[in-house]
Order: structure tokens, then sequence, then C-alpha cells
């Protein structure tokens, strides 16, 4: 999808660092333009996604070697929550759902049935939408 008009007319050499310029931020807008307007994942869409791209090396790992690396993706969310920038958290949320994925491949577990199961109908402690478990409790 072509954002920017180029005219076959040489453009001024004072002009052309801003036409790069606006070239570089259009580029980003339509990145994230795409990615605002992309349809939601769903979590079969996401398992889906992670087995086709991962599930030889996954089934070779086994849940055990597979939960080590969740174990360290994990880590590294902590350090990103207390220091990194709002990308790197982003960066490390998508690699525990995906390494969260991956172990739900390997151990046969339906994601979005499990969670639907767990917690489709409200809270697993009290049953309600808006959970009212009192706070020392752990839901
Ligand atoms: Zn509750």
């Amino acid at each position: 999808m072509p954002l920017v008009y180029r005219t076959p007319c040489p453009v001024p050499s004072g002009s052309r660092s801003v036409i790069v310029g606006l070239d570089r931020d259009l580029s980003t807008f339509s990145t994230v333009f795409s990615q605002i307007h992309a349809p939601p994942m769903t979590l079969t869409e996401l398992q889906s996604l992670i087995a086709r791209m991962y599930s030889s090396k996954d089934a070779a790992r086994g849940v055990e070697g597979t939960f080590m690396w969740l174990m360290e993706e994990v880590g590294e969310l902590a350090s990103a929550l207390r220091e990194g920038t709002h990308e790197e958290l982003a960066a490390e949320f998508a690699d525990v759902l995906a390494w969260l994925a991956t172990i739900a491949n390997v151990a046969g577990v339906d994601l979005d049935a499990a969670v639907r199961q767990k917690y489709g109908q409200g809270c697993p402690g009290c049953g309600q939408m808006v959970c009212g478990c009192d706070l020392s409790e752990k839901p």
C-alpha cells in the first residue's frame, strides 16, 4: 500500500532529508497501524502458530526442558518489569506467552479450552465475574 506519492522530478537536495524522515515516520506509522488493525490472535491460533514453528524442537526438549526455558523467560520478564523499556517489556510478555503455549503443546493441553473451563464462568474462587474474593486469598 503506497503511502507516499513519489514524483519523477528531482528533489532539491535540501528537501531530501525531510522526505527521508517523512518516509521513516510513515513506515513506522504503517507498521503500528497494521498491528492495531490486525484481527486479534486467539489462544488457539497462538498454540497453532507456536506448534508450526517449534513442534519438532519442543518434542525433543520435552516438558521439563521447555519448563526451564519458560522460567528463564519469566526471569527476563521480571527484569523488564523492573527496568525495561515498554518495547522490551512487551517482547518479554510475548516470550513468556509463547513458552507457555509451547509447554501446553508438549503436554497436550488446549489452552483455549482450559481457560474457558477454569475462568469462562467467573472467578474460580468466588464464581463472580468481578472477583469478590478477599485480598488475602489467591484469586
Ligand atoms: Zn474471586
